[in-house]
């Protein structure tokens, strides 16, 4: 068998991984019916880290719908006024008025419509054709389209939509992709000279700092950090200006696009803000991930117990269980816990969700209603940014007497 390479750099990874992870849900998406569920089983998930430029990434194929930007909470107050204070600073920071923004995977437009407030062009492109077209139904100027390589043209000549642009937005998306220098570099050559971008991914430090394995899915390739976010980004002719943690969990970085003149090869990786962004694989950050993923392991087997602990007392007194949340974390936290043979159900308010079954575990999945008819005395929650919110539907709608717990960071908490 050949060697894996790094989707970063080229390199071959390391043979032995940092962790094997048994039994995870193949998808965050593809949620399977009744039918799919025959065919739906766990896979293992290998994660590496790079020698060479240090990024830590699944070893694996994409999903099959990576080109697809599908946002569950994208209009969510916390993440729509996230968006316009960026937008709002990046503006006013660089004078952008009357500049040609365009957002490369724009979903149904969640992002790019808070664009319009501002007095700037705003266009989108997206892979996903129903997205697209809810995006259009909505006024914005979205058309089908995906950063296949480094030449291609990002214009929609039907509707006279055409770069080069000034500011690309790129919003969670990178870390689906398995050829992110591809993606960058399609966007670098879609700027205008001295074109800006403002990208965020998740942070890989946030999700070792709780141990959250669960927050592992196959649909994100790659977890980046800004050393290794930084990389990436110089090899497709980009300079950070700006880096920003944002919503606790988010790298959020402002870009510059280089003059091609300059030597992208050589003096990019010298002159980046903080520091060399080559051979980060060689710095002391490696070692600090590796031993950090360790924790994982037992993070890992923690929950275990925790979740057996739970659901005996909760089998000794006759007491049911179910989950609220079919969302990535849920589903891993389901498929590698006892939860899988135990929990009645898992609610989700998203109905294209409903009647489906949650991936690996095979739980179904069903709408809040559903507990009306098959009442369980404890709800687990597993769906972070949201917990306080459903809490309150569940005290509201089916009583005060429904214990009420969630998993937020390593353990599983009672709410009062
Ligand atoms: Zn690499």
């Amino acid at each position: 068998m050949r060697d894996k390479i790094c989707i970063a750099c080229g390199k071959a990874l390391p043979k032995r991984p940092l962790i094997v992870l048994d039994g995870m849900p193949a998808s965050a998406q593809d949620i399977p019916d009744a039918e799919g569920r025959n065919e739906d089983q766990g896979i293992s998930l290998h994660l590496h880290q790079c020698d060479f430029c240090g990024l830590v990434q699944f070893d694996c194929e994409p999903v099959g719908y990576y080109k697809d930007v599908i946002r569950s909470g994208g209009f969510s107050t916390t993440m729509v006024n996230l968006r316009r204070r960026q937008y709002e600073a990046l503006i006013e920071t660089y004078h952008l008025e009357g500049k040609k923004f365009i957002e490369a995977g724009c979903g149904q437009g969640e992002f790019l419509s808070v664009l319009t407030e501002f007095p700037v062009e705003a266009y989108g492109i997206e892979h996903k054709a129903d997205l697209v077209e809810l995006a259009k139904s909505r006024g914005l100027k979205v058309w089908r389209q995906f950063t296949e390589d480094e030449n291609t043209v990002l214009e929609n000549t039907e509707d006279g939509c055409h770069g080069p642009y000034d500011v690309f937005l790129s919003f969670n998306f990178l870390e689906h992709q398995a050829h992110p220098v591809r993606m960058l570099k399609c966007l670098y050559n879609n700027l205008t000279e001295g074109g800006l971008g403002l990208l965020t991914v998740p942070s890989l430090e946030y999700i070792l700092k709780y141990d959250g394995y669960y927050e592992l899915i196959r649909d994100h390739l790659a977890y980046y950090t800004f050393d290794t976010l930084r990389f990436v980004l110089a090899e497709a002719g980009f300079e950070v200006l700006e880096e920003e943690m944002v919503n606790r969990d988010t790298l959020s970085v402002v870009v510059k696009k280089r003059p091609v003149t300059e030597g992208a090869e050589t003096e990019v990786r010298t002159t980046g803000k903080t520091g060399d962004a080559d051979h980060v694989g060689e710095d002391s950050e490696v070692r600090g991930i590796s031993s950090a993923i360790a924790g994982f392991v037992e993070s890992r087997q923690e929950l275990n117990l925790e979740v057996d602990r739970i659901l005996n007392q909760f089998d000794e007194t006759g007491r049911t269980l179910a989950i609220w949340g079919a969302s990535h974390q849920g589903f891993t936290l389901a498929a590698t816990t006892g939860l899988k043979d135990r929990a009645k159900y898992m609610i989700d308010s998203a109905t294209f969700k409903q009647g489906r079954f949650a991936p690996a575990s095979h739980i179904p999945i069903v709408a809040p209603d559903h507990f009306e008819k098959e009442p369980v005395d404890g709800i687990l929650i597993v769906a972070p940014g949201y917990t306080e919110e459903i809490a309150g539907i569940i005290r509201e709608r089916f009583g005060s007497n429904v214990e009420i717990m969630t998993l937020r960071s390593r353990h599983i908490e009672t709410m009062l």
